[in-house]
This record gives C-alpha cells, sequence and structure tokens, in this order.
C-alpha cells in the first residue's frame, strides 16, 4: 500500500490548530492525517479515527465515534502533540454508509451490531490499517501510544510496521442509546471494556 501526499496546511478547529496533511492512497480513498506538534520520533500520541458520518457529523447517539473523535483532537492539543489519521472508507467497520444504515435497520428489529452485519452476508470488521501505517511512516513517526479501546488495531498498524508502544484507553461519556452497542463491542469484538 502507497500513499501519496497532496496537501499541507494549517487548520484552526474548536480543538485547537493543527496542520492537516492529505492524502491519496491506492485503497481508492483521500484520507487525512490531523497534525499537532512534530510527529516524527517515538512514543507519539495518535489515534486512527474510522470515519463515522452518523457518529462524527450527525450527532448519532447509536456509537461514540463523534465523542472519541473529540476526546483524541482535544488530547492531541492539550499534550505535547500527536496525529489523529481519519481514514475513510471505514464507514460501518468497511460496509459503507449504504449497508450501515442498513444494519440499523436490522438493530431496530433486535440484532446486535455483529449480528446485524452478517445477516446481510458482510463481514463484521473489514477495516485495514496498512493505509493509516504507511501515511504514520510518511509523517515521521516510529511508534505510537494508540488511543484505542480496540487491540485489532494494535494489529493492524504492529503487521504494517509501526510498533506500538502503549494502548491508551478512551474513556468517553456513554449515553443510555449508545451503552448496548459499547457492550456488545465488549463482548463479541474483544474491545478493552472502559464502561
Ligand atoms: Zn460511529
Amino acid at each position: 500500500m502507497s500513499v501519496i501526499r497532496v496537501g499541507d496546511a494549517r487548520l484552526p478547529t474548536a480543538h485547537g490548530v493543527f496542520r492537516i496533511v492529505s492524502y491519496r492512497a491506492d485503497d481508492g480513498h483521500e484520507h487525512v492525517a490531523m497534525v499537532e506538534g512534530d510527529p516524527s520520533g517515538s512514543g507519539v500520541l495518535t489515534r486512527l479515527h474510522s470515519e463515522c458520518l452518523t457518529g462524527d457529523v450527525l450527532g448519532s447517539r447509536k456509537c461514540d465515534c463523534g465523542d472519541q473523535l473529540s476526546h483524541a483532537l482535544r488530547s492531541i492539543s492539550d499534550s505535547d502533540g500527536g496525529v489523529v489519521v481519519y481514514l475513510r472508507g471505514h464507514e460501518g467497520r468497511g460496509i459503507g454508509i449504504a449497508n450501515k444504515i442498513k444494519a440499523y435497520e436490522l438493530q431496530d428489529a433486535g440484532l446486535d451490531t455483529v449480528d446485524a452485519n452478517t445477516a446481510q452476508g458482510l463481514p463484521v470488521d473489514a477495516r485495514q490499517y496498512d493505509v493509516a501505517a504507511a501515511i504514520l511512516v510518511d509523517l515521521g513517526v516510529e511508534s505510537v501510544r494508540l488511543m484505542s479501546n480496540n487491540p485489532a488495531k494494535v494489529a493492524g498498524l504492529s503487521e504494517h510496521g509501526v510498533r506500538v508502544d502503549e494502548l491508551v484507553p478512551v474513556v468517553v461519556p456513554v449515553h443510555p442509546e449508545t451503552e448496548q452497542y459499547l457492550r456488545t463491542k465488549v463482548d463479541r469484538l474483544g474491545h478493552v471494556d472502559v464502561l
């Protein structure tokens, strides 16, 4: 997997002032990295954020993605710096927005987030982290302290040459509407239990 760096600009946000670096990857998607401080070296505070239109943009309470993204941006802004890689094409753990909403329809009928994917003949988690690793390498990141509750991301990065020094749990407020989804991620997908 290779990525091409396209743009690199200053981006003031509600969470602080960042550099935003854009990439074209041969997975057919365009991705961005939000960077605070000098990202080269080891132990860089990092989040790999999977695109979630409903959670990141629309304020959905069916998942905690929006809160996790805000938390990650604030964390790197408040610390010595770091990187949030925003991964396109990861919607619904890789099944796309249309299928994800179909999965929500099945969840409304009683299935959980795992069975709603398999009932459609879709993978439970199709996400790959080779692009994320290539972006981190391009930024000079040698190893990361990864803000995540998902051990699969550790394996995904390590496989592609970026060492994970530490898994930093992400603890965000749990809304009643989100709780069942988070519980399923712990029970069925091996996520760290921060509930
Ligand atoms: Zn989400």
